[in-house]
């Protein structure tokens, strides 16, 4: 059952409460660089990114927030360090949250000042902690960094900024050491009410950080913690959106279009089922619909392991069959099951 949080809203995105997990990414272009981010965001949006945050280094990366907001279609997160001044510029810009750990920004009057300024704009705060940035006195209290820790670091902070009188908050506590932040998201969660954003920080490459962040995400929100989720990855960041998808799609949290299933073959395979599957997966991601495909690589097993699909293949000797609702209902050259998948999806529901 999903742990109970409060709503917030960013820009027009809810989080949090009953709303839907929602997908997150960061871009990696210079912000200031308004055309390159643009077209970055949008590629992003295409794939399904519903929030985009982006870093606000400079008062030139907080003027670009304003362009960039005008010809996006998803709400902009301002990540901030270090410089409240960034922060605050970053929301007379446009921005719809920002992104801040308060240890980092200095005085209590600095934090104060962005507080003041979120506030008269409505706008959420979101406090992020990260494993490289806890306090000295929580690392020497905890013996180094432990999941105690940053949840302590976390809670400090939203406590500060609650006690300025804001709460319009969203938390995130990351760290790249999988068991320790699953284990800190399940002791926050115990103790706010405030949306968690979750991630697995500098998680890798794409295939080692896909590993990383399903095996973290996936013991998160199968608790069910987690209002927002990114998946960190040294690559695309429209991959961070695919992974992020596959994710929720997998553990049934979120329908994010066909969901393709294929076999592992073996020695039954008689079809080139690795080239097919592929076809396939291209295929399906022009289509707006839910659905489970399947694709099996042999006439046997094939029909049966397809059963829980909506659709599917199983290809054999030359010879190919299609599935619906479990049935075989058509027998077919081979070659022509990809078109004949096609069809049915052109057709699907009419
Ligand atoms: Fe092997 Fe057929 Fe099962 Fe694929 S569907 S793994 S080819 S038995």
């Amino acid at each position: 059952m999903r742990m109970h949080t409060r709503e917030v809203k960013i820009g027009d995105v809810k989080i949090g409460g009953e709303n839907p997990i929602r997908i997150q990414s960061m871009t990696n272009t210079k912000t200031q660089d308004v055309e390159g981010t643009v077209a970055q965001i949008l590629a992003l949006e295409a794939a399904g990114c519903e929030i985009i945050r982006s870093t606000v280094p400079t008062l030139e990366a907080a003027k670009a927030l304003g362009e960039i907001r005008k010809r996006i279609h998803i709400p902009m997160v301002a990540d901030i360090h270090f410089d409240y001044r960034m922060a605050i510029a970053a929301m007379e810009n446009g921005a719809d949250k920002i992104r801040i750990n308060p240890g980092n920004i200095g005085e209590a009057w600095k934090v104060r000042a962005v507080v003041d300024c979120a506030r008269e704009r409505g706008l959420p705060i979101r406090v992020g902690v990260n494993s490289g940035s806890l306090e000295k006195e929580i690392l020497e209290k905890n013996g180094g960094v432990t999941a105690e820790g940053l949840v302590e670091s976390a809670l400090d902070k939203v406590k500060l900024i609650e006690d300025m009188g804001y709460d319009n908050l969203v938390i995130s506590i990351k760290s790249s050491n999988v068991p320790m932040c699953i284990r800190a998201h399940q002791l926050i969660s115990d103790q706010t009410d405030h949306p968690l954003h979750v991630g697995i920080t500098e998680s890798g490459t794409v295939t080692s950080g896909t590993i990383k962040s399903s095996v973290g995400l996936g013991a998160i929100l199968s608790q069910g913690i987690g209002d927002t989720i990114r998946v960190s990855l040294t690559g695309d960041p429209v991959q961070e959106v695919v992974v992020a998808q596959k994710i929720l799609q997998s553990l049934g949290l979120r329908k994010c279009g066909i969901e393709v299933v294929s076999c592992p073959t073996c020695g039954r395979t008689e079809i080139d089922l690795i080239t097919l599957a592929n076809q396939v997966e291209a295929m399906v991601a022009g289509y707006d619909l839910n659905l489970k495909v399947a694709v099996m690589g042999c006439v046997v097993n094939g029909p049966g392991e397809a059963r829980e699909a909506d659709l599917g293949i199983a290809g054999g000797k030359g010879v190919g069959l299609l599935i619906k609702g479990g049935e075989v209902i058509r027998k077919l050259p081979e070659a022509e099951l990809l078109d004949a998948l096609r069809y049915e999806l052109d057709h699907w529901g009419r």
